[in-house]
């Protein structure tokens, strides 16, 4: 029987509109919107565009988003300064700066200026530790929305073997502590991995975060895992077409045969980013007004 579709995009929608009701009730209850302000530093195509749709969808979603374009050339104290400014500006509740910079500023110094309590992509080294302590903090948004769809999906994911194929500090190592924080028995893999086939059979849940285009075959899948796609690949165009196809780093139509469950790309985690980016700044706003959200709201 053909594998279930995780349907990230309506998950996502969903997740927006109740994002949406919740905004409102903060507007009304603090006297102002929300606020979400995005830094882009140079005019790399790729950045510019996801900086335009986290623009449309915070705006969409009830919320103000405050947008700061630098030149490329923008010396490292003056990003700093702006991010001090951000830092101390009430109105901004969550801060985003949209990596990768130019090749002269150094990410690490810029994340670490960000006030942990704005940090809503959860990519500093505090929230990194509430995270792997146990802690209240802002988690990465694409692990986040993965563990949200698993959590729809299985319920409770006590002693289930999960596999996460990829160790990056955005995806695979919050993925892992996700999961574990959720009492899965958690494997992490890489490229240093041994028989990775293998590895993978015992999974319960696969998450696949390597960036190598359908590298996960139906035959290193354990029948009726449950296989979240992370990976975001384009092919080579076919003749006749400018662009190619975008894939995972499972192969879908192979894995579709085996898993019990599997995320398409497109339409699976990428949609959820951007949602749980929306849902981190009205959590950070919510905190930073002193104002609990309702119980189980998000
Ligand atoms: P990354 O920083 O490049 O990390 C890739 C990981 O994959 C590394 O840990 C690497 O191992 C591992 N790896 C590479 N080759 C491997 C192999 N042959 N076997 C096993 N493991 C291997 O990538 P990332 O930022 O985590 O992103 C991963 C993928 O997710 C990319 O396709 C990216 O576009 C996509 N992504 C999607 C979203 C979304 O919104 N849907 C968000 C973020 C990322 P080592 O550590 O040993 O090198």
């Amino acid at each position: 029987m053909a594998a279930d579709i995780i349907d990230g995009k309506a998950f996502a929608a969903g997740l927006r509109e109740t994002v949406g009701v919740h905004a409102a009730a903060f507007a009304e209850r603090a006297g102002r919107k929300a606020g979400l302000a995005v830094v882009l530093v140079g005019e790399d195509p790729a950045s510019q565009v996801y900086v335009r749709s986290k623009h449309r969808a915070t705006v969409e979603a009830g919320m103000e988003s405050f947008e700061h374009r630098l030149p490329a050339d923008t010396a490292e104290a003056a990003l700093l300064a702006l991010v001090e400014r951000l830092n101390a500006d009430p109105a901004v509740d969550g801060i985003l700066v949209q990596l990768p910079l130019p090749g002269h500023l150094d990410e690490q110094a810029v994340i670490a200026a960000i006030s942990p309590d704005k940090d809503v992509d959860g990519f500093h080294v505090t929230n990194a530790g509430r995270l792997a302590v146990g802690q209240d903090g802002f988690v990465p948004c694409t692990p986040l929305g993965c563990m949200m769809l698993l959590s729809d999906r299985l319920g409770d994911l006590s002693g289930l073997e999960a596999v996460v194929i990829g160790r990056s500090n955005i995806v695979g190592k919050p993925m892992a502590q996700l999961l574990l924080g959720a009492n899965a028995t958690v494997t992490i893999a890489h490229s240093r991995t041994k028989d990775l086939p293998g590895v993978v059979r015992r999974a319960d849940i696969v998450v696949a975060a390597v960036g190598r285009a359908e590298m996960v075959k139906a035959d290193w899948l354990k029948p009726g895992a449950t296989v979240i796609d992370v990976g975001i690949n384009r092919l080579p165009p076919v003749p006749g077409s400018d662009k190619g196809r975008l894939v995972g780093d499972v192969d879908f139509a192979g894995a579709r045969d085996v898993a019990g469950a599997i995320t398409p790309v497109p339409g699976g985690v990428g949609p959820m980013t951007i949602a749980v980016l929306l849902r981190n700044t009205l959590v950070a706003a919510y905190r930073n007004e002193g104002l609990d959200l309702p119980e189980g709201a998000l």
